[in-house]
């Protein structure tokens, strides 16, 4: 879908705003985004309230307030220390104003003696007087118009002031045009909603604090926009689904009676229920779509295979696709040994294979002559062509989006059965808003054997104590992971806090520590990871690059640095690493010795339960879901105006709509159809539709 001409200016670069040159470029993009749309969606966080304007004399300390003062006199400051001083007053009594690092001049400008000046800032108490520090605006008396009454407060990064984003929104927001109403009249009225130009300015220029909240009209229909955009997608592909012929994979089950045979140990009720579903999915004539959700460790790898040998039975081939590189090698070295015994032909593509190995591997794919397919994004390349595509397996679902799935979907000429796995156990409004309604598999309890992991939590002044623990246990043959902290805002600091660890570590434990992170080449990481999985190093200092599905069932001790900056789930996942073999396993949270109430409570549910799912309930409580699938947003990934507490009733009515269109416009050609393109572009959800609209 090419982009309409309309959203020429919402994609345009923020670079062009005024007050936004190299340098300011640069953090507006790192906490909105880099396109004047970004910056629209990036949402107020509270608003300044200008409009008490007490007396100088009784004017509150710690409120925000505006004053008309005259200008009695300049201090200058006695040494560089001291401030800068402006005595002013009204009639009921004085007012200090005070600049540090000031220039002279420019303040006797803006404020000659004798003058009246409007002055709006924070009131403050210092040694009986009033005063304000650094007012925010000081302003000719006749200027009074440009004073905001009601001014938005937005997130910001080191570096990014208040006044030069809100300039930016200003002048965004003038040159992006109104845009035809793609919203359904009726729900519209029902609801007395704004239209969306309305809204977006409404949520810049707030005429008080509750239009912010996420209740307010302006809100909902922002998140209804959001949400119908992801619904509509996510029904138009189903609908493109459903046209395709859909394709009945039946299986004689020879491939996975010896593959059952192979296994070293029996399936869990919950594997075998999982199995059930999806065998009965692949039977049917249409195109399956299901989920299947399993805490780490709780054994889906196994689940996947066996249907994937249904699909080799059936003559079809099978891809599976993991986000990065080791879960790849990994599964692979999962699969391999147990597909060999089912007479398979497995094989691995990711971005490493280049030339004639990966020449011989696609041709041997167009042959038929690899069964299962395991890969990276590398599978999705146009030239990877398959044989007979019939069943594909992405794991770690929620890392990869429609678009991508569409991609697999071209691959199959006949139809493509897809299995979704995570270990990132969802709510269902979350998974509703995410997925749409697929169906769903779990895998509740873990294989038998599993012993709980002990989890403790130790400020980090105690780390003196955690280094002799740790040596005693290697000394037993423990292995030992060791986290370091993800650092936002600052690019590589992660990297420079686990190598920093790990000259510490390597220091005490010499030889026996290995060090991964994400900017290590894919074959140093593997080369790693072998090692500590062969137990040639005791301990692995690594970066969240750890943090999905590997399988190292003898590591049975975690540490996790400066717990308090992860996400439950992050946490979660991390801590799922131990816990895996039949040996006791222990997870330590290292925190800062001063830490905020929510990161609290977050460490107390990871000392409280292992039960992902009640983790999950509790994330979303806590965070309103955003760390949950592992985006920096306070929402669900790709959300920006979602507040699922808030908006979770509107996801039916996204849904049901969403319906309704498909099924009385399924090409989007009619006039509201239209503007629909609009808002599915708008909220980039188009990409996905390209490929339904044009198959
Ligand atoms: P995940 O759900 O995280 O992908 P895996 O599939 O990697 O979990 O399984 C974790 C480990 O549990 C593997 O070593 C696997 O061999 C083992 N496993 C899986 N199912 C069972 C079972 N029913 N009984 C015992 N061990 C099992
Ligand atoms: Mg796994």
């Amino acid at each position: 879908m090419a982009r309409p001409d309309e959203l020429f200016a919402y994609f345009g670069d923020i670079g062009g705003l005024p007050g936004i040159g190299p340098r300011n470029r640069v953090l507006v993009e790192r906490v909105a985004g880099a396109r004047l749309k970004d910056l629209l969606f990036h949402l107020p966080a509270g608003v300044i309230d200008r409009r008490y304007r007490p007396h100088a004399a009784v004017a509150e300390p710690g409120r925000i307030a505006t004053l008309a003062l005259t200008i009695l006199k300049h201090v200058a400051p006695a040494n560089r220390r001291t401030p800068y001083r402006v005595l002013a007053r009204d009639d009921s009594g004085f007012m200090t104003l005070v600049f540090f690092h000031a220039r002279a001049d420019f303040l006797l400008r803006q404020m000659p003696v004798g003058s009246v000046r409007l002055v709006s800032g924070r009131v403050e108490l210092f040694q009986g007087d009033r005063q304000i520090t650094h007012p925010d605006y000081i302003l000719a008396a006749e200027d009074e118009d440009s004073l905001p009454r009601i001014e938005p407060v937005y997130p910001l990064t080191q570096g990014l002031s208040l006044k030069t984003l809100e300039k930016a929104v200003r002048a965004a927001l003038d040159r992006v045009p109104a845009l035809a109403e793609w919203q359904d009249g009726p729900l519209l009225a029902r609801e007395g909603w704004p239209s969306f130009h309305d809204a977006l300015r409404a949520l810049h220029a707030p005429v008080d604090a509750a239009t912010l909240n996420p209740d307010s009209p302006v809100r909902r229909r922002l998140a209804m926009d959001e949400l119908l955009a992801s619904q509509l997608a996510l029904a138009l592909v189903r609908h493109a689904a459903r046209r395709k012929r859909g394709r009945s994979l039946k299986g004689g089950g020879a491939v996975r009676g010896a593959i059952r045979r192979a296994l070293p140990y029996a399936l869990t009720a919950d594997q075998d229920a999982a199995v059930r579903d999806i065998l009965c999915d692949m039977a049917a004539p249409e195109a399956m779509l299901r989920l299947l959700q399993g805490d780490v460790g709780s054994g889906k790898t196994v689940v996947a295979l066996l249907a994937m040998a249904a699909a080799a039975e059936a003559g079809a081939q099978s891809a599976l696709i993991a986000p990065t590189e080791i879960l790849a090698l990994q599964h692979l070295d999962g699969i391999r040994p147990l597909a060999v015994a089912g007479g398979l032909e497995v094989a691995v593509l990711t971005g490493r294979h280049k030339g004639r190995a990966r020449t011989e591997k696609l041709r041997a794919l167009a042959d038929g002559d690899i069964h299962i397919l395991i890969g990276t994004h590398a599978l999705l390349e146009d030239d990877v062509v398959f044989r007979d595509l019939g069943f594909a397996v992405i794991d770690e679902q929620h890392r990869f989006g429609v678009a991508q799935r569409a991609r697999l979907a071209a691959k199959a000429d006949r139809g493509l059965d897809i299995l979704g796995m995570t270990a990132t156990p969802i709510p269902r409004t979350l998974r509703l808003a995410a997925y749409g309604d697929m169906d769903v598999s779990r895998i509740r309890e873990k294989p038998p054997g599993r012993k709980p992991v002990t989890t403790r939590v130790v400020p980090l002044s105690r780390l003196d104590e955690v280094v002799p623990a740790l040596s005693r246990a290697v000394a037993q043959g423990a292995r030992a992971y060791w986290v370091c902290p993800y650092v936002e805002d600052s690019a590589g600091d992660d990297v420079a806090a686990a190598e920093d660890r790990f000259q510490m570590l390597d220091g005490l434990f010499a030889g026996q520590v290995g060090l991964i992170h994400g900017r290590m080449k894919a074959a140093d990481k593997d080369a790693v990871m072998t090692r500590f999985q062969a137990g040639e190093i005791a301990i692995l200092v690594a970066t969240t690059v750890i943090e999905v599905g590997v399988n190292v069932p003898e590591a049975t001790i975690m540490v996790i640095e400066q717990a308090e900056r992860f996400g439950l789930a992050q946490l979660h996942q991390l801590r799922g690493r131990v816990g895996r073999g039949a040996a006791a396993s222990t997870c330590l949270l290292l925190r800062a010795d001063e830490i905020g109430e929510t990161a609290r409570r977050r460490l107390n549910i990871m000392r409280e339960t292992e039960d992902g799912f009640v983790i999950a309930e509790e994330d979303l409580k806590l965070r309103g879901g955003g760390d949950l699938l592992g985006t920096r947003q306070s929402g669900l990934p790709g959300f920006r105006l979602v507040d699922m507490e808030a908006h979770g009733d509107l996801l039916d009515i996204a849904q049901d709509d969403a319906r309704r269109i498909v099924a009385t416009d399924p090409t989007l050609e009619g006039r509201r159809g239209q503007a629909l393109r609009l808002m599915l572009y708008l909220f980039e959800r188009d990409e996905g539709v390209r490929w339904m609209l044009s198959g």
